[in-house]
């Protein structure tokens, strides 16, 4: 609310001081105005002359034809008598007739103008009284004056830049003899008003059924005899202002020469004010009128100079057809600036947004031809002089406050901005300062800590204190106040910068003891974490101004810092997350990935991101990747998190916990959905804890129990009842065979967690894998002839040797072995063999025995696992003979696979040159 109020009262004080300036400059600069006069004047072009004024020009043919003027009187004579002939209204003779000539054409001229009764002569006064000279008139000869019905005075106000844009309605001499306008004569006679009934009013002329407006401009004159009351005459300096109907040659005019060689028809001049008057450009007697272009000379001029006669003309056609031009009155004048402004501002309020600038400047124009049209209508349609002056300055000033005042707007929001993001920055950074040397104070147990920042030019700038004041010396050191040094010692530590560089010094006072090496680098991580960034913070405050630029670029740049600096810091801190952190945008698509996600995913930061992340995700855990587009579902729209766990990795899978969740704008999962984040904690750990939990309950709950009942029925059978020798015999073997079996299965599973665990470490050496395979086969030998089946070796001579330990691959050779003994019927063959492959050697046992069932294969090297088959019911085993043997081969780095037809099976162990 108060900001509106505050707008309002701003755009209202544009539109008064704009208003004002514009008053300012119409007063102060007025000839501004005359041209825009004179503009609108040569805008408006000439109208259609008027059929009641006719002149009779004094031009070039006639002076051709009557030789150089002046010519004899009664030439005039002569030509007043053929006008007058034709009955016009009235003649006026805008020609001087003061130097006596010949008494017969004076008295000639003289008699044609009494006998004409309408004829108005002419009379000038020479210099003007402005000037200060002595000002005559020249009047015609006493002769003509009598018989004229009146004498009008010609004179013509012209103004500074020389154009006749005036006249005085009466003119007076030195004597007091004044003289009224021939125009306003003329039309005095034509309409035949007594001399006494023109009334005159300081704003106007009343001349019979004609008003004439009139500025009166000097103080009035009082003329007469002192003491002569009647013979006292007030003159007022009152000026008309002449209507142009158009340049020069705008009028009906007719050449002398030929109303003198009777070639006008007389009803051109019946019933008209018939002017006569000089034309002929030789003749001078020539004015500039508002239709003269006088800075052009070219072909675009509109009009030349005009002939007083024709002036004569305009000044009578402004009387007859009353084309006064009023005036606005100032206060209106005033309005129309105040509107003019108030129009600027709302349309370059109106004109904003898109393609802001090029709307302003098209709004401006149109403002501009508004006040222009307008202006040209209240000129042309009702003869008002527009201020236009004052509105085109009260429009460029709004315009100029208007962009003034939206620059300061726009910089106090942007002023507004920015201390809000210096807040919100503040905000998100946790440690200030003050609490990084109270955390400092508090690890190295001291009383006074001080953080200062090296600064440009090697100064040293106080950023942080706790407890009392460390004082700095001059000589650069640091200290105490005195009544306050209780003999400890400063320890003075240097933080170090992001680059290496020295950033500042730490100092510690007071501290109970030393503190230690490790502490001490404590404390200056913690100061160095912070003095770099917050170097340069300064406090705002805020004012109704707005700040300068420079501070505006300063805070930027110092915000933009700060906060390229937490988005580093935010980076740098996800991607060391231990956990896999994936963030993806709505699509799927990965943003982020950290160092972790690739390593797991067996890639790159960067070759992750752009990926789809669920896709991948299918394809790390080997299931239908179309499931993906489920989860995206769940996530998005129905807003779900999922928790689930996963495992990656072929050869040695590693188990995770993957969680999803969509992150939203709002808290609690509210708002726009803007992406997803992804975390996988690896617990293939606790994952292998449980898994040998769950061995050992299966160890001591299934597999150990059967044997044991077996060895507790037969000992109680024993114990209680007085078998048979031969019994007796038969059922301590049994619990022999039991116990041993059991000893056997217990050693094995010990020897397989050890191996798992990592706590048998490997012997590697360089092993020569047919001598390994002629070795174990040696100890084999006796188990296979003892059920009729023979041992077959196909080794190369030329295998590599591996690094392996070659105490464990021997087991895992023997244990493949026994067991195509083990399941094989007597009397069939079992085929052992070594090769080179690609990096490594493969040593591969094949049987003709019972083969292992399709849906055993996969099984059959879990723990404990065991075929159920009616052959082997009898063969003694464990189920942990295999597990054992992938164990080997996964330690070595290699691996172990199986391949079964119904006759016989073939395993293959793999294990690479290098040993893993
Ligand atoms: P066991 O101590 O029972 O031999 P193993 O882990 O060595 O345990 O073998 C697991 C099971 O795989 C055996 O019980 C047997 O059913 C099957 N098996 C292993 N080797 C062969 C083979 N060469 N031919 C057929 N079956 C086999």
């Amino acid at each position: 609310m108060r900001a509106h109020l505050a707008n309002t009262v701003s755009l209202a004080a544009i539109v008064v001081v704009s208003a004002l300036f514009g008053t300012f400059v119409w007063w102060r600069a007025p000839g501004i105005d005359q041209y825009m006069r004179d503009w609108m004047i040569q805008a408006r072009g000439p109208l259609s002359p008027p059929d009641d004024i006719a002149i009779v020009a004094i031009d070039e043919p006639s002076i051709a034809r009557f030789g150089r003027f002046p010519w004899p009187r009664a030439l005039s004579a002569r030509a007043i008598d053929v006008i007058v002939a034709a009955q016009p209204k009235a003649i006026g003779v805008d020609v001087l007739y003061v130097d006596p000539t010949s008494e017969a054409d004076d008295d000639a001229l003289a008699r044609s103008i009494q006998q004409a009764g309408n004829v108005v002569v002419a009379a000038q006064l020479i210099a003007s009284p402005a000037t200060g000279g002595p000002a005559n008139w020249l009047l015609p000869l006493p002769a003509i004056e009598r018989a004229a019905a009146a004498v009008g005075h010609v004179n013509v106000s012209t103004e500074t830049d020389g154009i006749a844009r005036q006249i005085l309605i009466r003119v007076a001499d030195d004597q007091g003899r004044a003289i009224r306008a021939m125009a306003v004569e003329i039309i005095r006679i034509g309409d035949g008003i007594a001399d006494q009934s023109l009334a005159e009013t300081p704003r106007r002329l009343l001349l019979g059924s004609h008003v004439i407006p009139v500025e009166t401009i000097a103080p009035s004159l009082v003329i007469g005899a002192q003491g002569a009351e009647s013979s006292t005459q007030t003159l007022r300096a009152a000026r008309m202002t002449i209507d142009y109907i158009g340049p020069a040659g705008s009028y009906r005019t007719y050449s002398f020469a030929d109303v003198l060689g009777g070639r006008i028809p007389s009803a051109r001049f019946r019933g008209k004010y018939v002017l006569v008057g000089a034309t002929a450009a030789s003749l001078g007697d020539r004015l500039a009128s508002p239709f003269i272009h006088q800075e052009d000379a070219g072909p675009s001029q509109h009009g030349s100079w005009m002939p007083g006669v024709e002036v004569l003309a305009n000044t009578l056609n402004t009387i007859l057809r009353s084309r006064f031009y009023s005036e606005t009155p100032d206060w209106l004048a005033f309005l129309c600036g105040a509107l003019v402004a108030a129009l600027t501002l709302f349309a370059m309020t109106m004109a904003q947004g898109r393609h802001e600038t090029i709307k302003q400047i098209g709004v401006l124009a149109a403002v501009i031809v508004l006040i222009l049209l307008a202006g040209y209508l209240a000129f042309t349609r009702f003869l008002v002089f527009p201020p236009l002056t004052l509105s085109l300055v009260s429009f460029a000033s709004a315009g100029v406050f208007g962009l003034l005042r939206k620059s300061l707007v726009a910089s106090t929001q942007l002023d507004r901005s920015i201390e809000d993001i210096q807040r919100a920055e503040e905000s998100l950074n946790a440690m200030s300062l003050g609490s990084a040397a109270e955390s400092i104070a508090r690890l190295a147990e001291a009383e006074a800590v001080a953080i200062y920042t090296l600064r440009e030019g090697g100064r040293i700038r106080l950023v942080a204190a706790h407890g009392i004041a460390i004082l700095r010396k001059g000589s650069g050191g640091f200290a105490l106040p005195p009544d306050n040094n209780h003999g400890r010692e400063l320890v003075v530590i240097p933080i170090e910068g992001s680059c290496g560089s020295n950033a500042g010094t730490l100092v510690i006072a007071r501290a109970a003891r030393v503190p230690s090496i490790e502490i001490q680098q404590l404390c200056a991580a913690i100061a160095g974490s912070l003095v770099e960034v917050r170097a340069e913070e300064e406090k705002s405050s805020r004012w109704w101004w707005p700040r300068g630029l420079a501070w505006k670029a300063r805070s930027l740049s110092d915000l933009n810092g700060r906060i390229v600096d937490r988005a580093k810091f935010v980076d740098l801190a996800m991607r060391s997350v231990e956990d896999i952190l994936i963030i993806a945008g709505v699509d799927g698509r990965i943003t982020f990935a950290n160092r972790r996600a690739a390593a797991v995913l067996d890639s790159s930061e960067q070759a992750l991101r752009g990926r789809d992340l669920l896709g991948l995700l299918a394809e790390a855990e080997q299931s239908a990747p179309e499931a993906g587009r489920d989860v995206l579902v769940r996530l998005v729209v129905d807003r779900a998190k999922i928790e689930r766990e996963i495992i990656i990795g072929g050869a040695r899978p590693r188990h995770f916990t993957l969680r999803m969740a969509a992150v939203c704008s709002g808290e609690d999962g509210r708002g726009a959905v803007r992406g997803i984040v992804a975390s996988l904690s690896d617990i293939t750990r606790q994952h292998e804890l449980q898994q040998t939990k769950n061995d050992v309950m299966a160890l001591v709950s299934h597999e150990m129990r059967t044997p044991l009942t077996a060895i507790q029925g037969m000992s109680e059978l024993l114990a209680q009842f007085e078998l048979d020798p031969e019994r007796s015999r038969e059922m301590s073997i049994a619990i022999h065979d039991e116990a041993k079996r059991l000893t056997h299965m217990i050693n094995q599973y010990l020897d397989i967690t050890r191996l798992e665990s990592g706590a048998t470490v490997l012997r590697r050496a360089a092993v020569r894998i047919e001598a390994l395979v002629e070795r174990t086969l040696l100890m084999l030998d006796p188990l296979a002839s003892e059920r009729g089946i023979r041992l077959t070796r196909h080794l190369d001579s030329n295998v590599t040797p591996v690094i392996a330990d070659g105490d464990l691959l021997s087991r895992a050779i023997s244990n493949l072995v026994s067991n195509a003994v083990k399941y094989s019927p007597p009397k069939t063959e079992v085929v052992i063999s070594a090769r080179n492959v690609a990096n490594g050697v493969a040593i591969e046992v094949a049987d003709r025995g019972y083969g292992i069932p399709e849906d055993s294969l996969n099984r059959i090297f879990e723990k404990f696992y065991r075929v159920p088959r009616v052959q082997d019911v009898d063969v003694p085993g464990t189920g942990l003979g295999l597990a054992l043997v992938r164990e080997i081969a996964e330690l070595h780095g290699g691996s172990v696979a199986v391949r079964s037809s119904g006759a016989g099976s073939v395993f293959t162990l793999w294990v690479p040159c290098s040993g893993g």
